[in-house]
């Protein structure tokens, strides 16, 4: 049973990928996610069905359009390959669970907004708030099936609790750190916080310590400098991933949880 949940969630992970491309390709701009048809940007072909198969495609292809030949970025089918093995991780790290579904849902907004931010140095709000939605009400459903509400209560409170942090963070110094991170922080702490306040605490450590060394790791080798913006949404989705895999090995010896409640 496991394993064939594993496949299914690699396989929908490709599919959710794919969609994936075109919503860190157009929301940026303000365009819609599901019209015109997706098309090579430089020929303006419409991508027909059977090129648009994830990974396969852009393979068979040799990485150019079928019209016009122009290269197709290595990064379409990396986001496939990268949404199908958080999607398969998941899975896996979880086993049969209603929770598979909300984390996956967390999966994929953390790859998409990570990207975005990496390319444009915004999170967008609208798609955020989807996000938070959306983890929000899968981990609602797992609360209502499995009757944890508690989980769910825990959640809010380390959400509330890990925003409050960055809202005073982006009081005193916006450059440091901007509105977008604040309102992302939410999700990343009430999909932690929902596994245990030790998931929550250790997420934020873990971004906030990935996102300093690298930006004084980038301002030491003259890469970056220091009234250079960051896209910390990438290091706060890398230290969510991390915390999230890592956390029941990482917080077993210290049982945090015994403090909080
Ligand atoms: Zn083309």
């Amino acid at each position: 049973m496991n394993t064939a949940l594993i496949g299914l969630s690699g396989l929908f992970g490709l599919a959710i990928g794919s969609f994936l491309n075109v919503v860190i390709y157009r929301v940026p701009f303000g365009l819609s996610v599901v019209s015109p048809p997706s098309a090579c940007p430089n020929c303006h072909r419409e991508i027909r069905p059977y090129d648009n198969i994830p990974v396969v495609s852009w393979l068979i292809l040799r990485a150019r359009c079928r019209g016009c030949h122009e290269p197709i970025s290595f990064r379409y089918p990396l986001v496939e390959a990268g949404c199908a093995s958080l999607f398969a991780g998941v899975a896996w790290h979880l086993g049969v669970s209603w929770l598979v579904p909300a984390y996956c849902a967390l999966m994929a907004g953390l790859l998409a907004l990570a990207l975005i931010d990496f390319d444009h140095l915004k999170l967008p709000k609208n798609l955020v708030w989807i996000h938070l939605g959306g983890v929000g009400a899968l981990l609602a459903l797992s609360s209502g099936v499995y009757d944890n509400w508690k989980a769910l209560w825990i959640a809010a409170i380390c959400a509330l609790g890990w925003a409050s942090m960055f809202f005073v963070i982006n009081f005193v110094s916006p450059r440091l750190l901007g509105f977008g991170d604040v309102r992302f922080s939410l999700v990343l702490g009430l999909a932690l916080g929902y596994l245990g306040v030790d998931y929550a605490v250790l997420g934020f450590l873990l971004s906030n310590l990935i996102g300093l060394s690298i930006t004084v790791i980038l301002v030491a080798a003259k890469r970056l400098t220091v009234n250079q913006p960051v896209p910390y949404g990438v290091f706060l989705a890398i230290g969510t991933v991390v915390a999230f895999f890592t956390g029941a090995t990482i917080l077993a010896p210290f049982h945090l949880n015994d403090i909080f409640y």
